[in-house]
């Protein structure tokens, strides 16, 4: 069954509840907004902790959560300010279905991803849920667009995108079903993409400027679709995910999973004279700090090898004990697309060994050898020798085996030098991602076929960029970045309301009437205003106010006897003064000023 009410109602007999909602669209009394006094002990970070205590967002399962009232407004914000400036660069809104069906992403070869959330219809047909639409819309364009006439094109959506996340987290910052902003672009040349790219690139930091969320833009890691310009909108919170580096004299800040290192150019020390290399027993140790123990040394006298397959092919990687290859580097090196561990049996084939005691003598010729540029300036080295339980000493490149191919090949961390400044120094800061711009090229209209025909009659692949922003990740980086001890303190531009106008004592005649007056005159100057007229004691509702943030307070209390109301800020608490008959006027003024510092020039 599934009604079993007469709807909709006969004429003029509303149902009490929806006849108090419609009286009383705003009152605390009869709003729905259920605060907790303690979050649970998982949520680590300050934004999570507070939009659950702040009755914003409720776990269903791990990732996955209802945007309660107050937290719905405020997503609803986002996604307005988003909107807005996708259609001032002459985007156009669709919306695309959450169901795709896996064949689609068979041609892209995206179908197994972990990442994938599956099931079957009735037919038993595979469906995935959609994790990014680039397919999709791939799809729809190479039946639609056919020739350079139909662009420049960008399309976009808002919508939910459902991803099995290894490790939800943070609430809404990772969750396995969120709100995402997604945009696709279509152009008929390189040029073309770069001009809508600086679009995209220039409404997303309209957004963030109006989201009143402080961004830095880094240089992104492509992975395995390459193309051009690839940049992350970062926030910077202790809390992130992400490894940042920033140059301390330049402009250049990167992922770490990106960040590029200069060549030092070191000059290889003499091998005159080092003793012939020579092998070590060092039973059961096996990690860099197990062998330098052993050995009594440190890790920047060791290399580690790390076997690796870029593009199917195994490869061997060189890198200093005390550093960190970054695999990406590897298969940019090798102009690969993709790159993975090598697998413990293909190891032990190539060097003879069990995981873990690979070194560079003696592994088979045609193996192709990278090694970091920092190893140029290294020789009398210890590594692994082929062999378990064994090491070899006193090893030198271009002696004890060919001198391998030179590249950037480490993981960028704080203290490196710039890639960009020759005095620079990289200093490293966490961020959450809240959006990713990408010129995609023409990976998914090659592998797709979306074809379109130039002026002079020959056909290309499409030319694409997509950008994702996290709707709803914002609502959490946005609390991040704008809290104290008691709570939230949202730019207005954001914020669930703009006003709270707080009633202190219900009982009292005069307040009320005020309050109430107060509360009708802020809604016909147009303010967003919730009214908090509970019969609650006043300590909880100032306490219930500074936790959900609502930038401006407004409490009708005792100095209504000398017809005065009291106005202060969330985040300065020195209260302003205001008689009562002007006090709508002058706080609609405030509002419309507050919001207009948010706004971009
Ligand atoms: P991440 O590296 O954080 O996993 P991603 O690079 O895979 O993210 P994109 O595909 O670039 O994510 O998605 C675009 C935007 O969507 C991201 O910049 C982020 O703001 C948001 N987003 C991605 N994954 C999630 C998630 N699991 N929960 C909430 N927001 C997300
Ligand atoms: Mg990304």
């Amino acid at each position: 069954m599934y009604t079993y009410q007469v709807y909709p109602p006969p004429q003029g007999t509303l149902l009490p509840a929806q006849q108090r909602r419609q009286q009383n669209p705003m009152r605390a009394s009869h709003y729905f907004m259920p605060t907790l006094r303690e979050a649970p002990a998982e949520a680590e970070l300050p934004s999570h902790r507070l939009l659950l205590r702040g009755g914003f967002i409720r776990k269903l399962a791990a990732g996955v959560y209802t945007y309660l009232p107050l937290g719905w407004r405020v997503i609803r914000k986002i996604e307005q300010i988003v909107r807005e400036e996708s259609d001032r660069i002459g985007g156009i809104e669709l919306f695309m279905p959450a169901l795709v069906p896996q064949e689609l992403l068979d041609e892209t070869g995206r179908s197994g991803l972990d990442i994938l959330f599956r099931l079957k219809d009735r037919h038993q047909r595979p469906f995935t849920l959609g994790f990014t639409h680039e397919e999709v819309i791939t799809d729809i364009i190479r039946h639609a667009v056919s020739s350079y006439r139909q662009m420049p094109l960008l399309l976009y959506q808002i919508q939910t995108k459902f991803r099995d996340e290894p490790r939800p987290r943070g609430g809404v910052i990772r969750a396995r079903e969120f709100i995402m902003y997604d945009g696709y672009s279509f152009d008929a040349d390189a040029d073309a993409l770069e001009t809508m790219y600086q679009k995209l690139r220039e409404a997303y930091i309209r957004m963030f400027q109006r989201m009143g969320l402080p961004t830095l833009i880094v240089d992104a890691e492509a992975g395995a679709i390459g193309g051009g310009s690839n940049e992350e909108f970062m926030i910077i919170a202790s809390g992130g995910e992400d490894r940042v580096l920033q140059c301390d004299k330049s402009g250049y800040a990167a992922n770490a999973e990106r960040c590029e290192l200069p060549d030092p150019k070191l000059t290889p020390p003499p091998i005159e004279g080092v003793p012939p290399a020579e092998k070590v027993a060092t039973p059961n140790a096996r990690t860099v700090e197990e062998v330098c123990a052993f050995l009594n040394t440190t890790p920047d006298r060791l290399v580690k090898t790390l076997l690796m397959r870029v593009d199917g092919k195994p490869v061997a990687a060189l890198v200093r004990g005390d550093r960190e290859l970054n695999p990406y580097k590897l298969m940019h090196a090798l102009h690969g697309e993709s790159v993975e561990m090598l697998d413990a049996e293909t190891i032990q084939r190539l060097t003879g060994a069990p995981v873990g005691f690979a070194g560079p003598v003696g592994l088979p010729a045609d193996l192709p050898l990278y090694a970091d540029y920092e190893l140029r300036g290294l020789q009398d080295f210890i590594t692994g020798a082929n062999e378990a339980d064994a090491h070899l000493i006193h090893v030198c490149w271009g002696r004890d085996f060919p001198e391998p191919i030179w590249a950037d090949l480490r993981v960028a961390q704080a203290g490196d030098p710039s890639p960009r400044h020759p005095e620079g120094i990289l200093q490293e800061v966490r961020g959450i991602e809240v959006g990713h711009i990408f010129q995609l090229g023409t990976k998914y209209s090659q592998a797709m076929g979306a074809l379109f025909t130039d002026a002079e009659g020959n056909q290309h692949p499409i030319i694409m960029g997509c950008y994702g922003l996290g709707v709803s990740r914002c609502m959490a980086a946005v609390v991040e970045a704008h809290h104290d001890e008691d709570g939230i303190r949202f730019p207005i531009t954001v914020a669930p309301f703009e006003v709270i106008l707080i009633l202190v004592n219900p009982e009292d005649a005069s307040q009320r009437a005020a309050a109430e007056q107060l509360y009708e005159s802020l809604q016909a100057h147009g303010v967003e205003v919730l009214y908090d007229d509970r019969d609650e004691r006043s300590g909880v509702k100032f306490k219930d106010a500074d936790l959900i943030g609502i930038p401006i307070q407004v409490v009708v209390g005792r100095a209504v006897q000398d017809g005065q109301v009291e106005v202060r800020l969330r985040t300065d608490k020195t209260p302003d003064k205001l008689p009562l008959e002007t006090a709508a006027a002058q706080i609609a003024e405030r509002v419309r000023a507050m919001k207009a510092a948010y706004q971009p020039k």
